[in-house]
């Protein structure tokens, strides 16, 4: 017994660290002064900010609204009873045409045989097909970057996660389904109405009065107005005074 022989190793020769090669290390490994090729060629990390946006406000939204419809909000309508047209209508006042994707068109046909009403829905032509040219076909993912690359859509969908994601793109308004009807968040001319009683809440008295009472308060002040104006006209023969004169001018 004893250690098993090792053999000799033969025609190993010893690698020789030549003048070249220490040269070269020193130029590409120990210089303090030279560039990093590689972070040149790494994509800086600017995000583009579209031409249509001015600050948050996305200027390339306006009438005739074309609207991104996710898979949900078909089948959202569907249960709530909602033409997906009209009711797009009704919530912005103005023309929409509901666009969907191939992606979403795609998720339709998987869902079978129980969404073949969506599917059929979607299939009108009415709507606006757009085809899609990228890999793999999640609709999350296709409206995203569609709505990253172009600020003209709204996104119509009740997912909760793809809200949350468009809500970090600026400049895209989100139409969800509450209360069996449509709606719209982060659009600003669409604030339904508002327009009309901003013009009646401006009265006399808007700087003083809190917004929530200004419309209630200033009918109260023009009845009072007007009463005043009455009572002083039918004593307009005795006495023509300045308070008549200028409460006409405030009516
Ligand atoms: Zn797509």
């Amino acid at each position: 017994m004893g250690k098993a022989k090792k053999t000799p190793k033969f025609a190993v020769m010893k690698k020789i660290v030549t003048h070249r090669a220490l040269k070269q290390h020193k130029q590409e490994v120990l210089n303090p002064n030279k560039k990093d090729l590689s972070k040149l060629k790494l994509p800086r990390n600017v995000p583009q900010v579209s031409s249509a946006l001015y600050f948050k406000h996305n200027t390339a939204l306006g009438p005739p609204y074309r609207v991104l419809v996710d898979t949900n909000f078909i089948n959202f309508s569907i249960q709530n009873k909602l033409d997906l047209e009209t009711g797009m209508m009704n919530c912005l006042y103005a023309k929409c045409t509901p666009c969907i994707t191939d992606c979403v068109m795609a998720e339709l046909e998987k869902l079978g045989q129980k969404y073949r009403v969506a599917l059929r829905i979607a299939k009108d032509p009415r709507f606006e097909r757009l085809p899609c040219t990228h890999k793999g076909t999640y609709a999350d993912d296709c409206l995203v970057d569609r709505v990253t690359q172009h600020k003209c859509y709204i996104v119509a969908t009740c997912d909760r996660d793809l809200k949350r994601r468009i809500r970090k793109i600026p400049g895209v308004p989100i139409m969800y389904i509450t209360q069996h009807k449509y709606s719209i968040e982060r659009l600003p001319e669409a604030t339904i109405g508002g327009g009309m009683i901003k013009s009646l809440c401006y009265g006399p008295f808007h700087s003083i009065v809190p917004s929530n009472f200004l419309l209630l308060f200033n009918v109260i002040v023009y009845f009072v107005i007007v009463h005043f104006v009455q009572l002083q006209e039918s004593n307009a023969k005795v006495f023509n005074c300045a308070s008549l004169q200028f409460a006409r001018k405030i009516c």
